[in-house]
């Protein structure tokens, strides 16, 4: 697993704008520079190619590369522990490798002659799970129960695929290679090139007697129930990516990741805004005229805010770090309140007199702003 926090346009040696050929483009010459293929037994180049994958795995993707260029490595890893980095293994980078260029092995058809490829027991697929989580979980982080039907491994045979008492055997027609060989006229003319067997597709080994509750393929449907921890402060599009938990592997090959892409509902009353939010509060016209203490709900808590006199509607008070917490720990976002001034409507008669009675009282003074305004407004009264 690499685990350093490389920038992923900086190890393609591409800029920021680039566009998604001249992504390709450069990955494809730094993978063929560094492919394990080429320098056999150089862990030095094994590394550069595996960084160089890991980096087209994000940027070769339009969704996975826009949630780097938002939240950088934290937008693709989950902050909490218990999930699987995004660094890749050796067999992750071949699998970018051949997605970019074709599973065919051309491209070394092409640049060396011949192919190196040998499959084996495929690894499980990768899965995709859309959770729905609340304003109020993504703040605190939660631990959700989820289950989906995925392919597991079979309980009766252990994944072999072998009937009980039995075990897999050597294939017949590859030797136990996993491919056969066959010349071909390439781009550079004839050349040897490695196919996939097809009597065991890849495997090496094949069942004589196939064990018949998945039939000899070692991999049954079944339902998955896990349990996962959501961090704090994630958003709608944030991934996590939880390794071993896709399907399960060919033969006992290593299981797919399952990415977990979450959706925050809309709140009833909060607005998000990165890590801060913000809520419009009703307050009387009392209240704004003379200043008073309200309770104002926050994410998780109840809090008491203080409105000065003379509140004018639109006015915005900021309570510091009553926010979200920041998905990278760089702390606590703010909440917004912003006000308005409720007109009274359904007055009794009693209630109608005194506030034309607090006209009657009222003067200039008690209305600065509309002053000044049809002091302005007046030249255009005279014309
Ligand atoms: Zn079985
Ligand atoms: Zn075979």
């Amino acid at each position: 697993m690499t685990t350093k926090k490389e920038d992923y346009y900086q190890t393609l040696g591409v800029a920021r704008n680039a566009s998604p050929e001249e992504i390709k483009k450069a990955y494809r010459k730094l993978a063929i520079r560094h492919h394990p293929d080429k320098n056999p037994g150089d862990k030095s180049a094994e590394e550069k190619f595996k960084e160089v994958s890991a980096a087209y795995e994000v940027l070769g993707d339009h969704e996975k590369r826009s949630l780097y260029d938002r939240f950088g490595h934290a937008g693709l890893k989950g902050a909490a522990p218990g999930f699987g980095g995004f660094g890749i293994d050796l067999e992750e980078a071949l699998r970018t490798f051949m997605g970019a260029f074709g599973g065919g092995g051309n491209i070394f058809d092409d640049f060396f002659g011949f192919t190196h490829q040998r499959r084996g027991p495929e690894r499980g697929a990768d899965l995709r799970y859309d959770l729905e989580i609340s304003l109020e979980e993504a703040a605190s982080g939660c631990g959700k129960e989820i289950s989906f039907p995925s392919l597991g491994t079979c309980p009766e045979c252990g994944g072999s695929g072998a009937k009980a008492g039995t075990s897999r055997v050597t294939c017949e027609a590859c030797g136990g290679n996993g491919y056969v060989e066959r010349r071909v006229q390439g781009f550079f003319g004839w050349s040897i090139r490695r196919q996939v067997c097809p009597h065991c597709n890849g495997a090496g080994t094949t069942v004589r007697d196939a064990c018949p509750r998945c039939r000899g393929s070692g991999r049954m449907k079944r339902k998955k129930k896990i349990s996962v921890k959501i961090p704090p402060g994630v958003e709608s599009g944030s991934r996590l990516k939880i390794s071993g938990e896709g399907e399960a592997g060919e033969h006992g090959a290593s299981a797919g990741a399952l990415y977990i892409v979450l959706h925050v509902r809309e709140h009833e009353i909060f607005q998000r805004h990165g890590d801060d939010i913000i809520c419009e509060v009703p307050i009387s016209f009392v209240t704004a005229t003379l200043g008073g203490a309200i309770d104002i709900p926050a994410l998780g808590a109840k809090i008491s805010l203080t409105i000065p006199p003379g509140t004018q509607s639109g006015k915005t008070f900021r309570i510091r770090g009553k926010g979200m917490p920041n998905i990278d720990g760089l702390g606590m976002g703010d909440q917004y309140i912003k006000v308005f001034v409720e007109t009274p409507v359904g007055l009794t008669g009693e209630q109608e007199q005194l506030i034309r009675k607090f006209a009657e009282l009222s003067g200039e003074k008690s209305y600065p702003m509309s002053s000044s305004f049809f002091a302005k407004a007046k030249k255009f009264f005279t014309g």
